[in-house]
């Protein structure tokens, strides 16, 4: 007789799963999206059942015979963590990303799942509810049950106004019924007590949030007409709104959401960093209240835990979360909103490298649910598909306050010859760093904020003090050990640090090559600046927000909330500053060095570029003064410049568009970028060859009917990280499937091998 069988996913890069046997007593238990413990090789392991077998029909062709597997040991949940259309869902992302099916399974649960047997080590806090059991519809019914016990009947219709239950301790402290009263009640049998979990959320946050407008305005209210119609359509589809900062997409939002639980459905909102964006969170929260969970990575686990127990039991119907909340568990999705649908950060840069809006459109169209994008900025990959159709567009051009977009300047940087000084001249070297750093106009333009009592915020996209630091005698530049870059210097901690894998060392006093005492320094960092703006403005106050200020917890909150009070006059930061903020008394935005991130070698570098000065110049004149933006850049005419000056979106993605179609980048074509890594270099190099010729083989074999044209190999731009040499490979196609194919074919035969890694980055989001 045989016996049924499951297949097991385990936490590993393995991109098989496991089949093991189900003893008869655990048959019962055993099904899709539980954890179980099974034996692996030498050791037990947690992992989670993707599919239970027909015992009559047995597993795949290739398995071993049902007499030889070894049984599952344990079950570990009653109810599946995930339910059919998650796991159909997960197998999506393994697949389209080539990526161990496991590591998906691990990246759509909460943290913890699989290395304690219980999640986490913070159990759920308890609180006891008294619930009632029978109804008494009529008068006579009541009179007859409570009789003389007055204070009884009072607590039964208390409870039952609250819905039928209500938490004991609130009941005793808040509203005076005693437990007496409540245990009376049980002893009638007209109630019973039972233990209920309590969710913590700690995103209580005290940020003053204004009232959501209540009216729509005549640009937003036929979107929002639009958006509900397909909402109810068996097959919604997908929308992307592009509105201008400020243009009022929130409610939007937050009306099409309503429209949705109206319908006893729910609602998924992405937020690309939710620290970042706290303000976002309150609005949402205010409209919502108790019914949103907030599902965040800053979150402890119990927390997180929390918040996933309550959307899958369904007691809350509205999840808000960055990136992995795509996979959150929400019955009846309705809608999934995409906030800042171009956010970089909704790409996961490691194993599974999915990204959060093409899940969530997978997972919308599985689902029957309406996706909605939004943006003042769109990716160029969803403009396209608005363009050809498969997205409706819906565009809000203007602010929905009465306060315009505020007027862009840029100030050109470039110095004739004749004017320079090449800094040996002597004189005051303080000056000579200020000036360098901020041009008369900023400075002015800073000047008279204080001045007025108003605020200015200031942008520059590099933290630290000095990115290089350069010999004068010999040349020698300060690296790092581990990767091929320039270490940065934080003069603050006197340390020399990594900003890709962290290394730290001290700052030498003198060249450690040459003994040369003076280094120079080279690529202004935040440090720098507001070194610089101490020392021009020593009466201002001025707070720093980048990574190395904003450490703790809610650090940022605390920043932010000291610049609404008016606590600060300058609030300097990297790209943290230009998200979402809403900061009425800023009427001054100004952006230090434009072209930080212009001259990366990455296809995305103008894009991004745009996309971060539109951000941040619509941070500018939100209250009722009209703002102003200042752009200190070496490249003045540059498309992402000079679009910025009339936040001109369209503009920019026409010429963006035209200048990849040449050399084939996305959105003209899929992409795949194959890095091959290893500790030595010729090895890596060698390795990125024979992969070469392999590909080359493969794709030879389609002959014309293959569509994958391939570059490369090359070292990568970061030819070193980590202590690994990286070459890389770029995989080309119109065609996704055939795409998709050719990768897992890849995957599947492995012909790096030996002690060099080979990663498969698909639609990557940089090529860094
Ligand atoms: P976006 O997300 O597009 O940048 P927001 O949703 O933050 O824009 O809205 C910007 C401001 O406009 C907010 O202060 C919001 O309250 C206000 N606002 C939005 N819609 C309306 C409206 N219909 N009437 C009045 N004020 C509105
Ligand atoms: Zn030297
Ligand atoms: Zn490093």
């Amino acid at each position: 007789m045989s016996r049924p069988t499951c297949r097991v996913t385990l936490p590993r890069p393995l991109l098989q799963d496991f089949v093991y046997g189900v003893p008869e007593q655990l048959a019962g238990r055993v099904r899709p999206g539980v954890r179980v413990r099974v034996p692996f090789g030498p050791r037990n392991e947690i992992g989670l059942v993707h599919r239970v077998d027909d015992p009559e029909r047995g597993g795949r062709r290739g398995d071993p015979p049902p007499a030889r597997l070894k049984p599952i040991i344990e079950v570990l949940d009653d109810e599946p963590l995930l339910g059919p259309e998650l796991l159909d869902l997960c197998r999506w992302v393994a697949d389209y990303y080539v990526a161990p099916i496991g590591l998906v399974h691990r990246a759509a649960l909460p943290p913890g799942m699989f290395t304690a047997r219980r999640p986490s080590g913070a159990p759920p806090r308890m609180q006891q509810v008294v619930r009632l059991t029978a109804e008494l519809p009529t008068l006579i019914e009541r009179e007859r049950a409570f009789g003389r016990a007055g204070r009884q009947r009072e607590a039964f219709e208390t409870i039952e106004s609250m819905g039928g239950s209500a938490v004991i301790a609130h009941l005793e402290q808040q509203l005076g019924f005693g437990r007496s009263l409540v245990h009376g009640l049980v002893e009638r049998g007209l109630a019973e007590i039972a233990e209920e979990t309590v969710e913590r959320d700690p995103f209580e946050s005290d940020a003053p949030v204004e009232p959501p407008p209540a009216t729509l305005n005549s640009d937003q209210a036929p979107i929002v007409d639009a958006l509900r119609r397909k909402l109810g359509t068996a097959e919604p589809g997908a929308a992307l709104i592009r509105g201008v900062t400020g243009s009022g997409k929130t409610v939007v939002y937050t009306r099409v959401i309503e429209t949705a639980l109206a319908a006893g459905r729910s609602a998924l909102i992405l937020v690309p960093e939710i620290g970042l964006t706290p303000q976002t969170v309150a609005r949402f929260r205010a409209v919502f209240g108790d019914g949103i969970a907030v599902l965040h990575s800053g979150l402890s686990m119990g927390e997180r835990h929390d918040a996933w127990r309550a959307l899958r039991a369904g007691r809350k119907r509205v999840a808000i979360g960055t990136r992995s909340a795509v996979f959150a568990p929400l019955p009846a999705l309705g809608v999934i909103v995409i906030d800042e649908e171009h956010d970089g950060s909704y790409k996961q840069s490691e194993t599974p490298r999915y990204h959060a809006r093409a899940v969530a459109a997978v997972r919308a169209r599985r689902e029957g649910a309406l996706l909605v994008l939004g943006s003042a900025t769109p990716s160029l990959e969803s403009w396209d598909n608005a363009a050809r159709g498969l997205y409706d567009l819906h565009e809000l051009e203007r602010r929905a306050t009465a306060h315009p977009l505020p007027e862009v300047r840029l100030i050109d940087r470039r110095r004739p010859r004749e004017g320079r000084d090449d800094g040996s001249a002597g004189g005051d070297a303080a000056r000579d760093d200020a000036s360098r750093i901020l041009s008369d106009e900023l400075r002015s333009a800073i000047d008279r904020r204080l001045r007025d009592g108003r605020q200015a915020l200031l942008l520059l996209n590099r933290r630290g003090y000095s990115t290089v630091q350069q010999c004068r005698a010999c040349g020698w530049i300060a690296t790092c050990p581990a990767c091929n870059v320039s270490l940065t210097w934080h003069r603050r901690r006197a340390r020399l640090v990594c900003h890709h894998c962290g290394w730290e060392e001290e700052a030498p006093e003198r060249c450690p090559s040459c003994r040369e005492p003076e280094l120079a320094f080279g690529g202004v960092g935040t440090e720098q600046v507001e070194r610089v703006l101490g020392e021009t403005f020593p009466a201002a106050r001025i707070a720093r927000m980048d990574v190395d200020t904003t450490g703790g917890k809610w650090a940022h909150e605390k920043i932010l909330r000291r610049v609404r009070d008016r606590e600060i006059d300058v609030l300097l930061g990297t790209q943290m500053i230009a998200k979402g903020l809403d900061l009425p008394g800023v009427t001054l935005v100004g952006v230090i060095d434009a072209d930080v991130g212009l001259n990366l070698p990455d296809f995305r570098a103008a894009e991004r570029t745009f996309q971060l000065l539109a951000q941040v110049a619509g941070r500018a004149g939100r209250g009722a003064e009209p703002g102003e933006v200042l752009i200190q850049t070496l490249r003045p005419d540059h498309p992402a410049l000079r679009c910025t000056l009339t936040h001109d979106f369209v503009g920019f993605a026409a010429q963006e568009l035209a200048d990849r179609a040449g050399p084939g980048y996305p959105p003209h074509v899929r992409l795949a970028n194959l890095v091959v890594s290893g500790e030595q270099e010729t090895s890596v190099a060698d390795a990125a060859g024979g992969l070469a010729d392999w590909l080359t083989a493969v794709i030879e074999v389609a002959g014309s009917e293959s569509t994958i044209t391939m570059l490369g190999p090359a070292p990568c731009p970061i030819d070193r990280l980590r202590g690994r040499w990286r070459w890389h490979l770029l995989l080309k196609s119109t065609d996704a499937g055939h795409l998709g194919a050719l990768l897992r074919y890849t995957a599947a035969k492995d012909p790096v091998g030996g002690s060099n890694r080979l990663e498969i980055d698909r639609d990557p989001e940089s090529l860094l």
